[in-house]
């Protein structure tokens, strides 16, 4: 009997230590609840894109989709010490647009930032731009107009999860400011703008929440900008200082 307990020790000694592993895990994953929040604040960054979905394309071959993880990742570590900063996709596959903000919404995040890069068949095109959510003219006009789906009740729930990022449309344009303030700095681009699109990445965040198309892979300076890492790490930081400066000032 006992030599069946000393052998049957070891295993359990480590049987623990990976349940003690697990739950250090999960303790700071986010299949828990999000009571891991740190003092400053949740940022959700999207990094756009992913597996066969490959993005926009530089006339040198580099990929929206390997630039954004790429950013995401250096914003993530400049930010890392203040907030809790979370991916939505980690590495290079595909995840649906209803699943990122779902994201966001579970961890109660403070902010959700979708990163992007333009492409266009003119390589003159370029920028950097930055989007709110605002529904178009149009849905605005349809939602008005009651429908048959609309009174039956049972859709209404969804109809307002669907629009919920229209009660944030003053703080999203906010934000949107705080970030071009920043990344004017670095990119010195006299177009640099600020947009409202009925952008379906954000129109279910239930948060402040803009996408950031970073400049156009496609127009020659800017493609090869995007692939240098330097420049990422500024632009980056860039990001990081306005996402800062937002928070920082959020109720004033
Ligand atoms: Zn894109």
């Amino acid at each position: 009997m006992k030599k069946v307990r000393q052998k049957i020790k070891p295993y359990f000694v480590s049987f623990l230590s990976v349940i003690f592993v697990i739950l250090c895990i999960t303790a700071d994953g986010i299949s828990t609840n999000p009571s891991f929040q740190k003092p400053k604040g949740v940022i959700v960054l999207d990094p756009g894109h992913g597996g066969n979905d490959t993005g926009a394309q530089s006339s040198d071959g580099i990929l929206e989709k390997a630039v954004t993880l790429n950013i995401a990742r250096l914003i993530a570590d400049k930010l890392n010490e203040d907030y809790k900063v979370v991916l939505t996709r980690t590495d290079d596959y595909w995840l649906d647009i209803p699943k990122r903000t779902a994201l966001a919404n579970y961890l109660q995040a403070d902010l959700f930032i979708s990163l992007h890069t333009g492409g266009s068949f003119l390589h003159s095109v370029g920028g950097t731009s930055i989007f709110y959510y605002e529904k178009s003219p149009e849905s605005a006009l349809q939602e008005q107009t009651p429908t048959l789906d609309s009174l039956t009740g049972e859709d209404a729930p969804f109809m307002s999860w669907n629009h919920i990022q229209d009660r944030y449309l003053t703080s999203s344009k906010k934000l949107a400011e705080h970030m071009q303030a920043q990344i004017i700095k670095i990119t010195q681009d006299p177009d640099s703008n600020i947009k409202s699109a009925p952008l379906s990445v954000l129109q279910g965040a239930d948060m402040p929440a803009i996408l950031i198309e970073l400049g156009y892979l496609t127009n020659p300076n800017e493609g090869k900008a995007l692939g240098n890492p330097e420049f990422l790490s500024l632009l980056a930081e860039a990001i990081s200082k306005g996402i800062g400066s937002f928070l920082s000032k959020k109720g004033q």
